[in-house]
Parts: C-alpha cells; sequence; structure tokens
C-alpha cells in the first residue's frame, strides 16, 4: 500500500490546457522587436505555436479553450543566457556561509559548527560562499579553527567565486598533503615554517583538495540537477544557456542532454569546455551551441585582467591577498585563442568566452576580429564585460559579437567595488551603454555565482543600487525597464541563436510564457512576484511530480540501503 502510495504521488501528472488555447483576461506584453513592448488583449496558441496575437475579436471564432490570465501579466519566456546548473545543483547541496546569508564571521563560523554537529548525510562537509569581499571582518580561518570544527570528518570551505578552499587536516589527509614540508607546491599556502595553514589558492591547488573528495552518487546528482531545473523554472525562466558544463560528474555533457530532454521544464542551450566532445545542435529542448573559453578571471580574486592596477587598499592587500600593482593576468588561452576560434567556428560552434578586464576584451576581440565571420553565420559573445571600454563596445557591435552582463556585481559587491577599482566603478558593467550602441545585450546571474532571482536582476539592472541600498553605481548605466526586460527574453533569444523561434510573444514563436503577478514594467517591487511559466504552450509544473523520478529515486535508497 505504502508503495503504491508513493509511486501514485511520483506519477500525479499536473493539468494540462488544451493544445489550442487562448490566453487572455490579463496584461500581454509581447516585447515585440517592431512594436516595443506592445500590450495585446490576447493570444492564440495551437500546438505550442503562437499563431495569432490581437485582439480577442479577431480569433474569438477559434474552437479553442480560454485560459484566464485572471488579471496576470505574460510575458515572454524569461532566458538565463549564462548559468552552470549542475555546479548549482551541487553546490546548493552544500553548506551555505555565503555573503547573501551571511554578514559577519561570528555568523559564519555558527553555520559551520551547527553543520558540523548535525548528522552526517555526506563522507565530507562541504561548505560553500565563504566570502571576505561581501563580509568585511571575515579573516581566513585558521588550520586549528577548521579541525576544531570538524576533529575528524574531512571539512572543506569554499570561496564564493570558487578559487580558493580551506580545508581541515583530515582533508589534507584524504588528499595526501603533508601537513609539514619544505617543498613549494603551487597555491598551497604554509607559514614561514613550513606549515600548512588549510588554505589552497587557485585552480591547480583548489583542485588538488577538490579532487580527493567521493564523487557522489550518480543517481542523486541526477536527481539534484531535475530539481534544479524546477527551481530555474520556479524562478520563472523557461529557457537557460549553460555556459560551461561544468560540475563534478563522470559524463556531464551526457547528464545534461538527458536531463534536458525528457519532459524538462526548460530549454537547455549548452557550451562545452574545450576538453568535452558534443555534436553542435540538437532539439528544440537541448542543443549544443559551441564551446566556453575564459581569457581572465574574476574582479573579486585579482583574475580579471584589467588595464591598471587594482586599487592598494586594506580589502585588497589585506583580503583578497592583491599585490601592489597587481594587473590579473590572461589565461593561457590568450596564446591560441585566435586558432582555437578559427577551427572551432568552422565547425559552427558558437564561442563564449569570459572577459572582465580591459586587456582580456582586447585580446578577445582581436581574436574575433582577426578569425573573421564565421562560415555558418553564427556570431560570437563576451562574458560579463565588467570594465568594457565605449570603443571595445563599438568593435563589438561592428563585429556582430553580443555582450552579456553580470549585472548583479553591483548588487553584492557595488559598496566595495570603489576599494577595488577606483574611479573605475563609475564605468563599471556599462549595460546601457551596450544596449544603446545597437550591440545585442543581455543580463546573466552566472548561477552558482549568485543566487537564483530574475527580478533581483531586472531590478539591479534598472536602479543600479547595492544590497544594502546605500551605493548606486554608475547610474547613466541604468536600464529602462522595457531594456532590462528585453535584455532577459528577446536579446537573450538571439544571443543563444534562438531569436527566431523564442523571445517574444510573436506569430511563428514557440509558446513558451512567464507569468508575473504585477506588470514588470510599471509595478512597484515589492508587488512584483513570478505566477508561473509556460514552455511549448502548456504551464510548466515544478511541484515534486516534475522532477522525482523513480529510477533515481530507488537507486539512491537502494544505494544508501545496501
Ligand atoms: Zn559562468
Amino acid at each position: 500500500m505504502a508503495i503504491l502510495g508513493v509511486t501514485g504521488w511520483l506519477f500525479l501528472r499536473p493539468e494540462t490546457v488544451s493544445p489550442r488555447v487562448i490566453l487572455t483576461g490579463g496584461e500581454v506584453l509581447t516585447m515585440s522587436p517592431t512594436a516595443g513592448a506592445r500590450s495585446v488583449e490576447a493570444v492564440l496558441v495551437e500546438n505550442g505555436l503562437i499563431t495569432a496575437v490581437g485582439a480577442l475579436a479577431d480569433f474569438s471564432d477559434k474552437d479553442a479553450q480560454i485560459y484566464d490570465l485572471n488579471g496576470r501579466v505574460l510575458t515572454p519566456g524569461l532566458i538565463e543566457p549564462h548559468t552552470h546548473p549542475l555546479a548549482t545543483a551541487l553546490l546548493g547541496a552544500a553548506v551555505d556561509v555565503s555573503g547573501f546569508t551571511h554578514s559577519s564571521r561570528v555568523e559564519v563560523m555558527q553555520t559551520l559548527r551547527k553543520a558540523a554537529d548535525g548528522a552526517a548525510l555526506t563522507p565530507w562537509l562541504i561548505a560553500y560562499g565563504w566570502d571576505p569581499v561581501a563580509i568585511a571582518d571575515l579573516a581566513p580561518p585558521s588550520l586549528s579553527e577548521l579541525d576544531e570544527i570538524a576533529p575528524d570528518r574531512p571539512m572543506v570551505v569554499i570561496t564564493q567565486m570558487l578559487h580558493e578552499v580551506f580545508a581541515n587536516s583530515a582533508a589534507m589527509a584524504a588528499a595526501s598533503v603533508p601537513f609539514q614540508s619544505e617543498q613549494h607546491q603551487e597555491g598551497v599556502i604554509r607559514d614561514e615554517n613550513g606549515k600548512a595553514t588549510g588554505a589552497f589558492r587557485e585552480l591547480n591547488a583548489v583542485n588538488l583538495i577538490l579532487g580527493a573528495m567521493p564523487t557522489a552518487d550518480p543517481a542523486m546528482v541526477e536527481l539534484l540537477l531535475r530539481r534544479q531545473y524546477a527551481v530555474y523554472a520556479k524562478a520563472g525562466y523557461t529557457s537557460i544557456g549553460i555556459t560551461g558544463a561544468v560540475g563534478k560528474h563522470e559524463d556531464p555533457v551526457g547528464l545534461l542532454r538527458d536531463v534536458g530532454h525528457d519532459d524538462a521544464p526548460l530549454r537547455s542551450f549548452l557550451y562545452l569546455l574545450s576538453h568535452q566532445k558534443g555534436d553542435i545542435g540538437g532539439t528544440d529542448d537541448f542543443k549544443i551551441l559551441g564551446t566556453k573559453f575564459w581569457m581572465d578571471g574574476s574582479p573579486f580574486t585579482g583574475g580579471a585582467a584589467f588595464a591598471d592596477a587594482y586599487e592598494d587598499t586594506t580589502l585588497t592587500k589585506d583580503r583578497m591577498h592583491i599585490p601592489h600593482g597587481h594587473l590579473g593576468p590572461l589565461t593561457p588561452i590568450a596564446h591560441d585563442f585566435l586558432a582555437k576560434v578559427s577551427s572551432l567556428q568552422a565547425k559552427g560552434h558558437q564561442i563564449a568566452v569570459h572577459a572582465q578586464g580591459e586587456r582580456a576584451l582586447d585580446a578577445v576581440l582581436a581574436a574575433f576580429e582577426a578569425a573573421g565571420p564565421a562560415p555558418s553565420g553564427v556570431t560570437h559573445r563576451i562574458e560579463h564585460n565588467a570594465l568594457i571600454t565605449e570603443a571595445q563596445i563599438e568593435k563589438a557591435r561592428n563585429l556582430g559579437i553580443s555582450l552579456g552582463f553580470f549585472v548583479d556585481h553591483i548588487y553584492f559587491y557595488g559598496d566595495v567595488l570603489p576599494q577595488i577599482v577606483g574611479e573605475r566603478a563609475q564605468r563599471y558593467m556599462p549595460v546601457a551603454q551596450a544596449m544603446r550602441s545597437g550591440a545585442v545585450t543581455t543580463l546573466h546571474g552566472d548561477h552558482p555565482a549568485s543566487p537564483l532571482d530574475p527580478l533581483r536582476t531586472l531590478r539591479v539592472a534598472v536602479e543600479r543600487r547595492s544590497a544594502s541600498g546605500e551605493t548606486v553605481t554608475a547610474p547613466d548605466q541604468a536600464l529602462t525597464r522595457e531594456e532590462a526586460l528585453r535584455a532577459m527574453t528577446l536579446m537573450a533569444a538571439e544571443q543563444l541563436g534562438q531569436g527566431a523561434t523564442l523571445g517574444s510573444i510573436e506569430v511563428g514563436k514557440r509558446a513558451d510564457f512567464t507569468l508575473f503577478h504585477g506588470d514588470p514594467l510599471t509595478a512597484d517591487w515589492q508587488d512584483l512576484a513570478i505566477a508561473g511559466t509556460w514552455k511549448d504552450g502548456q504551464p510548466v509544473h515544478t511541484g515534486y511530480s516534475g522532477w522525482l523520478r523513480l529510477g533515481p529515486v530507488w537507486s539512491v535508497f537502494k544505494n544508501m540501503l545496501f
């Protein structure tokens, strides 16, 4: 009986609407490029496609189900063009010590202690989100502090930007890192006596520790990923761009492909890492678009390749460990990026490349220019663009390159930005300049680097205010609400090469919608909320039955029990 009950609950299917349905009874914002954000009375959907848009009287003769919007506002489905679902799903299962939820070191250490005292569901205690930039008094944990919190169980604390980890003695032992050594090992931080501090900095050293972690049960990872897709849909997204299949798994591309098909609550578009294999193309639900590269790192780790040095402040010196005069390096990819672009674009790949500082942007733009237009007609994209200059924006626009902005930096780090980049904060994330230049301009949250919340992203692009409310960064770079919504719908679709089928409510496009309580173009922010999403002309269900699958559930239980 119990088993029947459970399976019945698992396979409960949500209600569906007729394949021919008219949505009306609320504002419809088409975001049509020819008519602005024009509001219409009704939308006719047939077999997953939008077949008419306009006044209800125009198609009331159609034998269609009427779906009452009940005063809610219908927009094209929101599109997140730059996110990492697998890493978000995995780190979402870690202990959260982030600056999004903590404001002092005492609070962070309390969270770690509580987690260590709780039930050990995983062999290692993994905490994510340590953020000395967001939390002013967050001095690094000492090894003895970590050992006191977790004396026997391996524990690792991962920084928000993923460039440093702190490991306790048990984790170092598991990774075969000697406690005492005269030998220098890149990124393994030791005191003057050669004693390990527990800190591991930058890719190689971080991987030394993370590589020693036991791999999660694949069935568990699959469940977490399916749940993560439901979380995106619940947040209001109908499509995501996966800019690099990062996340510890033996076959991340295969997993993303499987989960991306199979009744996924949203569409996913994947960029491979350069060592991953996969054919370009796919279905309407899941496509491989190209390859992701990094030309530099994060401004909050000293990794962004700026034209001028980081500021000399207490924050940069003592908490970020940035040396005087530091410019931030280009990654090794700089040496053969042009060759990579040329060969990949000939094979139909779209290139997405991370570039924050002016030097990284110069290197990327020079390579794209030298490679010439892609034979397939795909246009490439540049990610984050923190300090892109006016001249670089012009060049990108002329080359047909789209620009995606991680505008939430302003929300989470706006208060401390001047301590890192000084006057340059006045041109940080120049979203309005990019959009008004005519370049395809988009907004992203780069999860897990920020918490999933498209309404926050929309608002930050419009207000450019920090979380504390104290700082407004470069107010002249504010978008109008209509521009911000266009960046998150039509322009995001264009950036993903899907502008012909997604991104606006127009005849011939797929019936992917986001429903809002309140009008995103006019409502008070506190009155605005996501009411749901539709994909292919059907409401998306995000409850358990939307993502739980009996196969992996059984497999997880089996592995736990036997
Ligand atoms: Zn990213």
